[in-house]
């Protein structure tokens, strides 16, 4: 399975066809003998991995919702052979419980790394972080916060500052302490890194162009960003107009701005392109599906995102429905310019799925009360 994960180049895998089929069969496998509920899911709806006969029968596998998971601890490990758990919000409203063997570990780390250094974001150079969300800490596990906290070991951390900052107990927001620290950065002969939500760097920006502050930061300086646009206030950001005031107040021209799309129930990463397509690694498959109802749609139609892949096996994870809506594109018949020759993506929307709060809604919350 790991070799699936550990390829020079994310978006071909050069192992044995049907390696992806097997690795997704054995992940049902493993689960339905280890997990009685995933069992009696896959029993309910008559489902046998051995109907997996081609990735055209991928869309037949029991789809599990991200609000499946928020509902119903479905774990299918013992205590203690969790590696690292975490939640899919931050602290308040319904969170989905996640947990990962020592093995998916690992093999998410590889990919992560192999991932990472392919698109030219992992760098020995010496880096001070601003982590666009918040800190870690004993009292929260949301995912949200270790993912971030991940990425700011893609290059060595001289040191890292959260725009929310651990009480002990809850959080505060510290914008006047990133401002200070992001006057000593500039004058540092070092790269920053600005890693997690955009709603935070575009309050950030904000706050710099009210007090008339203009940075140039180091050139190698980045933007990494994750956690989306639109879910945390009407008034979405427009990602070009963010990074133009990342450019004029921090001196980061646009093409060090990344964005990714992750997912609790789906650790695995999509890094935009240029031209707004999440391209699909060789480490899943995604099928769009009719927002009524629940079948797959055709390339090119907008409906409900669901992956597929085997990555995680302490869940049954293998396929999941996000609460995204998006749209699929086959790169073989509707090529990207940017030229990259793998399947994509384009994010739409959240679904409206209203009682769901986001780390991203408390992020815009917060901020709110903290204008007030
Ligand atoms: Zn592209």
């Amino acid at each position: 399975m790991r070799q699936l994960y550990s390829g020079k180049n994310p978006y071909i895998f050069r192992g044995e066809d049907g390696f992806f089929l097997k690795c997704v069969r054995d992940n049902i496998k493993n689960q339905r003998t280890s997990n009685s509920t995933y069992e009696a899911i896959l029993n309910m709806s008559n489902f046998q991995e051995e109907a997996l006969l081609s990735e055209a029968d991928l869309h037949k596998i029991p789809v599990l919702t991200s609000l499946f998971f928020k509902r119903n601890n479905i774990i299918t490990l013992n205590p203690d052979e969790v590696k690292v758990k975490a939640t899919s919000s931050g602290t308040k409203g319904l969170q989905s419980q996640l947990a990962f063997d020592h093995e998916s570990y690992r093999t998410g780390l590889i990919m992560a790394y192999r991932f990472f250094s392919y698109h030219k974001l992992i760098s020995g150079m010496p880096t001070n972080y601003i982590v666009l969300g918040y800190e870690p800490s004993k009292h929260n596990e949301a995912g949200a916060i270790k993912t971030a906290f991940g990425v700011t070991k893609f290059a060595p951390a001289i040191s890292r500052v959260y725009v929310m900052k651990d009480t002990g107990t809850d959080y505060t927001l510290n914008i006047g302490g990133v401002e200070k620290a992001l006057k000593r950065f500039a004058a540092m002969p070092f790269p920053v890194r600005f890693v997690g939500f955009p709603s935070y760097l575009y309050y950030l920006v904000c706050e710099l162009k009210e007090n008339g502050i203009k940075l140039r930061l180091h050139k190698n300086s980045k933007v990494i960003l994750g956690g989306g646009w639109k879910q945390f206030t009407d008034d979405a950001i427009d990602p070009e107009t963010l990074y133009k005031m990342v450019d004029e107040y921090l001196g980061i021209p646009r093409e060090n701005c990344h964005e990714f799309f992750s997912a609790v129930e789906h650790p695995l990463p999509y890094l935009k392109c240029t031209y707004g397509h999440f391209h699909i690694p060789c480490y899943s498959r995604v099928i769009i599906r009719d927002v009524i109802t629940f079948e797959p749609v055709e390339p090119g139609v907008t409906g409900i995102l669901n992956f597929v892949s085997p990555l995680v096996g302490s869940m049954p994870l293998v396929s999941v429905a996000t609460d995204d809506l998006a749209i699929f594109y086959d790169h073989r018949k509707t090529p990207c310019t940017c030229g990259l020759e793998a399947d994509y993506f384009r994010w739409v929307a959240r679904a409206g799925v209203t009682q769901i709060k986001t780390c991203a809604v408390e992020a815009a919350e917060r901020m709110e009360g903290a204008n007030r």
